[in-house]
């Protein structure tokens, strides 16, 4: 059967074993489970992207939970971070159901690409900026398959910088002025006159939702601004 160029890149990505520390990490997890997930059979490779392969949007986090799409194997999957996450897509309208335990749920996103800067779940949910730069190579492809791209959505201040890397690596020996670029909540720049726009957004970790530093409102302003990006 042939494989079309995102499932090409999925079945490199999922056998990656670049990073040594990432490697033993995600394994391991999966081999010894928390006791509430003790009958899963843990995903423990790499996520691949999730979503319209047609997409406007692309959103941007960090890595895998160790316990959410590490265990489920598909993008913010599993844990608090995704079920924050997912609703707010799903009023905005971009995800068509408001709830995602597994991979399996018929959960489709509509315009929207999920990726991530690091695509093996780190110690302490922190890849190192070398784990980093290994992984992006994976997120470069996406991003030149997903040729409808508008908008990128990064979820916290390392995605946020990790885009603008990327673009500024494309801009090489041009004025692309990586100071004009701050990360705050809800800011929002054109990255080029021929780029998307990059919107930025904390990330809806369990620490930013629960301390409020993230709310519901907050984060609903991110995709209406996206929406409204759109042509
Ligand atoms: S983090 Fe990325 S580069 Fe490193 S092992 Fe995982 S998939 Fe490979």
């Amino acid at each position: 059967m042939t494989m079309n160029p995102f499932q090409e890149l999925n079945t490199t990505l999922i056998a990656c074993r670049l990073c040594h520390r990432l490697v033993a990490w995600r394994e391991q997890v999966a081999r010894e489970k928390r006791r509430a997930y003790r009958d899963w059979d843990y995903w423990g490779k790499p996520v691949p992207g999730f979503g319209d392969l047609a997409a406007r949007v692309l959103v941007v986090g960090l890595a895998p939970g160790a316990h959410g799409s590490n265990r489920t194997g598909r993008m913010f999957t599993g844990d608090a971070s995704g079920d924050f996450l997912y609703a707010a897509l799903h009023r905005a309208g971009f995800a068509n159901q408001p709830v995602t335990k597994h991979r399996e749920d018929n959960l489709a996103l509509r315009d929207m690409f999920i990726s991530a800067v690091c695509r093996c779940a780190p110690p302490d949910n922190r890849p190192t900026p070398a784990e980093i730069t290994t992984c992006l190579p994976y997120l470069r492809q996406e991003m030149a398959l997903l040729t409808q791209m508008q908008v990128i959505v990064a979820l916290g201040h390392i995605a946020f910088d990790t885009i603008l890397h990327l673009y500024a690596d494309c801009y090489q020996g041009t004025n692309f002025e990586m100071r004009r670029f701050q990360f705050s909540h809800g800011a929002s720049y054109h990255l080029g006159p021929h780029d998307p726009h990059l919107v930025a957004s904390y990330h809806p970790s369990r620490q930013n939702t629960q301390t409020g530093r993230l709310t519901p409102a907050m984060f609903d302003a991110v995709w209406i601004a996206t929406l409204a990006l759109l042509r």
